[in-house]
């Protein structure tokens, strides 16, 4: 039997557990990961392209688990009401190449996304940062809003969306949480969320390459989170911001980020770092005050590897709701798959039949 981690049992470990304390864990989690960048084995993920959308196989493997994610993004879907972004997932033994888990990754990847922009955002953003404009106020943005209030101790948000029912939604549900401290203004256009902004998260939701940031709201010092623009003509920002003298651009994996991050727009040769190389030191992230540190998210296998790991010790550590599926035959005799359907009269007779003979 294969541990079934449902949606229900991830709502049920994070209502445990607080979402920002089960993000921070996972930041350490995904943190640990990209330390030991050189232990896995990494491949640009495997893209299936639709006029409306895509649909992504992740895989990642440390040489003794193996993860998969099957992940959509389809920014129409919601018209129909349907999640823009939805996923599942396994983790495996690599020994027996025997799955451990089938889980659901919709809830958990909108925490690891959050999660590994806390990681790139702990090395890149002024450690004095307090303010954060957030653009896309949809699915993905709740769990962005929690994690830089607890872990990088922003206490004003500055939110925008051009569907004002979204920003209205990320209104109640963060007035349901009552954080700390924390002081939220909605806002009439992009260019006033960024205003006095000392990170910008985009994560907005277009097929296109859209423009959400323009040079002149970027300024000196300022971090930027560009986390929506995850597809090969799916961007945020305006290529002349990239082009500063003073950016600093890290991404996850250079090899998929050159075909599917803000970087697309970019010559081949463009400069950048891996978030690895910052985390351990081999490349240098912020080196002043006044560099504008830009993490050029597209979301990459391994963070998905790291929480699915996260989720599955959770599984088996805390109490609750416990499932399994019968996904893979459980056999006596493990050459003999066809006893599975062979009917037991027929067994029966045959064997009758060979005694008798
Ligand atoms: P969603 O559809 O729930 O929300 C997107 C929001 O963006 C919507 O409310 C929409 O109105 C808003 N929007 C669209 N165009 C805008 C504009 N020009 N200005 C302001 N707001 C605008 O989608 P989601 O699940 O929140 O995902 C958001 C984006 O993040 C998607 O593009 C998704 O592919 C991407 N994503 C990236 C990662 C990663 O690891 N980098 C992970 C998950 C999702």
């Amino acid at each position: 039997m294969v541990d079934f981690i449902g949606t229900r049992r991830v709502q049920e470990l994070v209502r445990d557990l607080g979402p920002a304390p089960f993000i921070a864990g996972l930041a350490r989690e995904i943190e640990a990961d990209y330390r030991r960048w050189s232990e896995f084995e990494k491949s640009p993920r495997h893209a299936t392209h639709s006029p409306l959308g895509v649909i992504e196989l992740m895989p990642a493997c440390d040489g003794r688990q193996y993860a998969f994610k099957y992940v959509n993004g389809h920014p129409k879907n919601t018209a129909k009401g349907l999640l823009t972004v939805m996923a599942f997932g396994m983790l495996a033994d690599v020994d027996t190449g025997y799955p451990l888990a089938l889980a659901e990754m919709t809830l958990n990847t909108a925490l690891r996304t959050a999660a590994t922009s806390i990681v790139a955002a702990r090395a890149l953003a002024r450690p004095d940062s307090r303010v954060m404009a957030l653009i896309g106020n949809g699915s993905q943005s709740e769990f962005q809003a929690i994690a830089f209030h607890d872990q990088l101790g922003v206490r004003e948000l500055r939110l925008y969306d051009v569907d004002p029912h979204a920003t209205d939604k990320l209104l109640a549900n963060l007035g349901g949480l009552a954080l700390a401290g924390l002081r939220v203004v909605r806002c009439r256009s992009a260019a006033e969320a960024c205003a006095g902004a000392d990170i910008i998260t985009t994560i907005t939701a277009d097929k296109r390459n859209a423009i959400i940031l323009t040079p002149e709201m970027i300024l000196p010092g300022m971090h930027l989170n560009a986390v929506g623009g995850d597809c090969p003509g799916k961007t945020e920002l305006h290529p002349d911001i990239l082009r500063r003298p003073d950016a600093r651009v890290v991404v996850e994996f250079e090899a998929q980020s050159r075909i599917e991050g803000e970087i697309q727009q970019m010559p081949a040769d463009f400069p950048v770092s891996e978030l690895s190389q910052v985390l351990t030191g081999a490349a240098a992230g912020r080196s002043g005050e006044r560099d504008v540190t830009i993490f050029d998210s597209v979301g990459f296998a391994l963070e998905d590897f790291s929480a699915l790991r996260y989720v599955y010790r959770l599984h088996r550590e805390r109490r609750g709701t416990r499932a399994s599926i019968d996904l893979i035959p459980d056999l006596e005799d493990p050459k003999d798959l066809y006893g599975l359907i062979a009917t037991p009269r027929v067994v029966r007779e045959r064997v009758a039949e060979l005694a008798e003979a």
